[in-house]
């Protein structure tokens, strides 16, 4: 059986490794970059005739979208977060959703998260800029603050944030402040950090660090009542989701010292503007998303979800499911498409 496979919006996807060959030998594979914020119905009728996607973090897959195509049997993520993907929908319409399991970006995200907060603890970015300016002199503004002994909040420790936790505790002798709901706090302990309430993380840490999904709960969970909480210069750290931080809330923490310097992997707006405020600040690092941009990340990326097409062309699950469910509705799109 041959089928049409997609490539939405993906630009990283077999970049590095023979996913997209391994994929000819099933079906036809397309490329397709489309906006990103292109709405359902235009999105079912672009992606007319399609069987397998493999989804990007843009544009969104929602109820329009899977009411309206019904050529799609699965959408495949090359990620981890699930934001711009209408899970509930999906499953109602009996197509499957799968995404790259937690682990194979865990390291990555970790280590630049890492990265982030001693590039902004150090002034990295801004010192080196000044070198290439010719401004060696103007080292002496680039004092820094140590890791050692500080307290880090961090806000979701699951896949990721148990990894931050564990470098920082272990690597720089951190108190971490751990704030997740979802976690009972007798856990929280057992990985050798202090469970808190929101408040009580907002109130005592020297820096935070956003490990936690976007959903409604988390959306602009950093605000300006927030913000008042926080100690004076506090360290914001997200490479997470963008929309967790409410951006002009963070510009006026910013501009009355209360935030001392912030480092973002992601934006409310991607890509950024170049007019967006938040450029405006020597002690704001921004990189363009790249949290799970190493090879070792993306390579096992394209390889689970070549293993997923495969296993699901055999019509099993594949291990990286998310809504297993699927599997036990008479509507399953992969039986009623390709039986
Ligand atoms: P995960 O699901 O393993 O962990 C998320 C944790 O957040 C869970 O323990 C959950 O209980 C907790 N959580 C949920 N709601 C919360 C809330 N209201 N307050 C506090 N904690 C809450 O996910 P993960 O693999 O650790 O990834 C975390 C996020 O990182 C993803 O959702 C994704 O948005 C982001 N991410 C970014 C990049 C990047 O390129 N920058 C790459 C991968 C993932």
């Amino acid at each position: 059986m041959r089928v049409k496979i997609a490539i939405v919006n993906s630009k990283s996807f077999g970049k590095y490794s023979n996913a997209i060959e391994e994929l000819k030998q099933y079906g036809e594979v397309i490329k397709k970059d489309l906006p990103k914020d292109i709405d359902g119905m235009r999105l079912a009728e672009e992606l007319k005739q399609v069987n397998f996607v493999i989804a990007s973090s843009t544009p969104r897959y929602d109820a329009y979208f899977f009411n309206n195509n019904k050529s799609v049997v699965a959408i495949l993520v090359h990620g981890i977060g699930l934001d711009n993907i209408d899970v509930r929908s999906a499953t109602e319409e009996g197509v499957v959703v799968a995404k790259v399991p937690g682990p194979i970006e865990r390291e990555a995200v970790a280590e630049l998260t890492i990265g982030l907060l001693l590039n902004v603890l150090r002034n990295i970015t801004p010192a080196s800029i000044k070198v290439r300016e010719g401004r060696w002199a103007d080292r002496a503004k680039y004092v820094g603050s140590e890791l050692m002994n500080k307290t880090v909040g961090v806000i979701g420790v699951g896949n990721i944030g148990s990894r931050v936790a564990e470098i920082l505790k272990n690597g720089f002798n951190v108190r971490i402040l751990a704030y997740d709901p979802y976690i009972p706090p007798e856990k929280i302990s057992n990985m050798g950090l202090k469970p808190a309430s929101f408040d009580e993380l907002l109130q005592e840490s020297d820096i935070i660090t956003i490990h936690c999904p976007l959903t409604k709960e988390t959306y602009h969970m950093l605000d300006e009542t927030a913000f008042k909480k926080m100690k004076d210069g506090v360290i914001i750290i997200n490479t997470a989701r963008g929309a967790i931080i409410d951006t002009s809330a963070l510009i006026n923490a910013l501009e009355e010292g209360k935030v001392k310097a912030a480092a973002l992997d992601v934006v409310e707006e991607e890509p950024v503007d170049p007019t967006n405020p938040l450029l405006r600040f020597e002690n704001v690092l921004i990189t363009p998303h790249i949290g799970a941009y190493t090879f070792e990340a993306l390579i096992g990326m394209d390889t689970v979800l070549v293993e997923a097409v495969k296993a699901l062309l055999k019509g099993e699950a594949p291990d990286n499911v998310v809504n297993k469910e699927v599997f036990d509705r008479p509507n399953l799109r992969l039986k009623v498409c390709f039986k």
